[in-house]
């Protein structure tokens, strides 16, 4: 879901534009559980240029939400799009998260990734979700998601567990 427009994804394949800064398949460092991050780290504001850094490439990409190993980090941390995350009421930036339940209904969409340029594949996801993880300032939240929030969420934990969309192949 980091790819809302496919326009976009031909782009990044003609190389019009450059999408060195992100990291793409067969990248290792995509199938890697990421190191998860301390509390104290958060408070202390050691990620916040890293954050800044990655808000820009999402935006710049037209991204929903971006992993931090998309960006060549190997750290358990992920952002979404700001305006998902204000219409949801909940913050924009999880370290460490984690999706503690999974609803029983299921839906498929078609997803794309900014780190899976040209591809594009019907992934078949929980629509709600309970998801645990600590915000930007350290603290600790949960909260349940639904919708297109809990598929972002389910995206980009998948990221953080060291999966992509192309080990997600049901139909
Ligand atoms: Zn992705």
């Amino acid at each position: 879901m980091d790819v809302a427009y496919k326009k976009l994804d031909k782009r990044i394949n003609s190389g019009d534009i450059d999408s060195m800064e992100l990291t793409t398949i067969p990248n290792i460092i995509l199938t890697r559980s990421c190191d998860p991050i301390s509390v104290e780290d958060l408070r202390a504001g050691k990620y916040e240029k890293l954050i800044a850094s990655m808000e820009k490439a999402m935006i710049k990409y037209k991204g929903v939400g971006l992993a931090a190993n998309q960006y060549g980090k190997n750290l358990a941390l992920f952002i979404i799009d700001k305006k998902l995350a204000d219409v949801n009421n909940v913050p924009s930036v999880f370290a460490n998260p984690e999706i503690t339940e999974y609803g029983r209904e299921n839906d498929v969409l078609e997803e794309g990734c900014l780190s899976i340029p040209g591809f594009w594949h019907p992934v078949k996801r929980s629509k709600k979700i309970m998801f645990k993880a600590l915000d930007s300032e350290g603290n600790k939240i949960k909260f349940r998601a639904r919708g297109m929030l809990a598929r972002v969420l389910q995206h980009e934990t998948d990221h953080i567990n060291g999966k992509t969309i192309k080990d997600r192949g049901q139909k």
